[in-house]
């Protein structure tokens, strides 16, 4: 009888050689807070308020196929509003203020403060997950993209 350990079933855990020649973990975030590719620092991630580049234009990053999807906002919120939280039960905290006057104040406040930190977020979720190697398939990106293009859809 064969040695079970030999023949049970393991994953692979080897890891696929990055494509992009990335950066240490410093400059990568720092480009990723700043919004510019982090890979290479040159051009900007992005091409629209949130739209990340298919591809960076200067080193050729796929920037594209970083599936940050739900986690920037995510993050985002989480940050976000224990900061609007804090300030909320600092500025009322005699008890003394007027609703009326809180929603003026926090509202807005709420509203720059999620939109502003949005972007550097996803540029940070994107520098960690392309300096991990976490890429979408080759295929089913460009099978997106065909169908994308074939429907006459944009972005
Ligand atoms: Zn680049």
């Amino acid at each position: 009888m064969s040695d079970p350990a030999s023949t049970a079933w393991r994953s692979d855990r080897s890891r696929p050689v990055n494509p992009v020649a990335m950066p240490g973990w410093g400059p990568a975030l720092r480009r990723g807070l700043m919004m510019r590719c982090p890979s290479c620092g040159t051009t900007s991630a992005f091409e629209g308020y949130l739209k990340v580049r298919p591809e960076c234009p200067h080193c050729a990053a796929p920037l594209g196929r970083v599936p940050c999807d739900d986690a920037p906002p995510y993050i985002t919120l989480v940050i976000a509003l224990h900061f609007i939280i804090v300030c909320m039960l600092l500025a009322d905290f005699d008890g003394g203020m007027n609703w009326i006057v809180s929603m003026a104040i926090f509202v807005p406040l709420t509203l720059v403060v999620l939109l502003g930190m949005l972007r550097p977020v996803k540029g940070i979720t994107l520098a960690i997950m392309l300096k991990n190697n976490m890429l979408r398939p080759v295929t089913a990106t460009t099978n997106v993209k065909s169908a994308d293009r074939s429907s006459g859809r944009n972005g």
